[in-house]
């Protein structure tokens, strides 16, 4: 079969690799529904994280397992599944605690821009849907792998409460989708930050109440103007960078919490003021598949649908294309037909 491969900065080949196969009895082989590219695919793809040989791409996956290892009980051959971008076991001290994504025997997966997908610790990673899902509902079902669980992740360990006030840092698919969790949390006003107006409107689509378009120091000034100078309860970090971090951090009350998603890059806090913003800092890799049976059940009832993120569809062997949309941001997010 072909996989995508970075091969340096903005060089994506969709090139020969040999087909996946059980390599351990905990694998399972997947035939992707869907594939697609990540917000944080572009970090590599724009030189910011060193590729020093051709590498495989995509973390973010569903489809139909066709395959299984020998000691793989919980997932059979047919069913439809979603798992996260680290493969878990699911029953170490760390998954038991609901972090699977430091779980002790993670398997961070990059090979998923692919039309067959190894998913190593398939028992713990993978969870099946009672019933495939109608066609309509994959993209959406594909967003849950990554953009909406951390997201959702985002609002959580910015402890958003009923009634809360929130800002969402970052208009890309995981900041928009940390904009629907708020609203399903319960919050009462969302400030979407964002400049662009299509991922304003989709922002306003899944809940966001207001729309700040400064940034920095400006955005801070702005989300205080609109809190009497409080600050907001909750802000969702879902950039990674030192700007959008410290704007979260001083956009935040005293008291309030910050959930930081973003990959972060050179990011750095400085003691004092960290100690005199009375702020709370939750964040990392959101142990996705600790949401996933909840939010599988929210998209088969249809009460969400995550999957308007992707507003791009390619062909697999364009998914060169792909990337440059997203890099250009012409697109939030690119679906690859498999
Ligand atoms: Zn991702
Ligand atoms: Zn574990």
């Amino acid at each position: 079969m072909k996989g995508t491969f970075i091969h340096g900065p903005r060089d994506i080949r969709f090139e020969d690799r040999p087909d996946p196969k059980i390599e351990k009895p905990t694998d399972a082989i997947i035939k992707l529904s869907a594939g697609c590219i990540c917000g944080s695919d572009l970090w590599p793809y724009r030189g910011i994280n060193k590729i020093t040989q051709p590498t495989p791409m995509g973390h973010e996956y569903c489809g139909i397992v066709v395959e299984t290892g020998n000691e793989v009980k919980n997932v059979k051959k047919g069913q439809f599944v979603i798992g996260s971008f680290f493969a878990s076991d699911n029953t170490c001290p760390h998954c038991k605690n609901g972090y699977q994504t430091s779980c002790q025997h993670r398997e961070y997966m990059n090979q998923a821009q692919a039309p067959y997908l190894r998913v190593p610790l398939a028992d713990g990673t993978l969870v099946p849907t009672a019933e495939p899902p109608s066609p309509e509902l994959v993209p959406s079902m594909l967003a849950l792998s990554d953009v909406m669980g951390t997201g959702w992740f985002a609002a959580e360990a910015a402890n958003v409460k009923p009634g809360a006030t929130v800002a969402v840092v970052g208009d890309g698919a995981v900041g928009l989708l940390g904009v629907l969790s708020a609203k399903l949390m319960g919050a009462a006003r969302i400030i979407a930050m964002s400049r662009h107006e299509t991922r304003q409107k989709l922002a306003k689509e899944f809940g966001a109440t207001d729309i700040v378009t400064e940034r920095g120091d400006d955005g801070i000034t702005r989300i205080k103007e609109l809190t009497k100078g409080i600050g907001v309860d909750s802000v969702l970090e879902c950039v990674g960078t030192q700007e959008s971090m410290m704007q979260a951090i001083h956009s935040t009350r005293p008291g309030g919490s910050v959930g930081f998603v973003g990959v972060s890059h050179g990011v750095s806090i400085d003691g004092d003021q960290f100690f005199y913003s009375h702020v709370h800092l939750h964040g990392g890799p959101a142990p996705v598949r600790r949401f996933l049976p909840g939010l599988i059940g929210r998209v088969m009832r249809k009460e969400i649908n995550p999957g308007k993120v992707f507003d791009l569809t390619l062909p697999i062997e364009n998914v060169a294309e792909g990337y440059k949309a997203m890099d250009e941001r012409r697109a939030i997010k690119t679906l690859l037909k498999v």
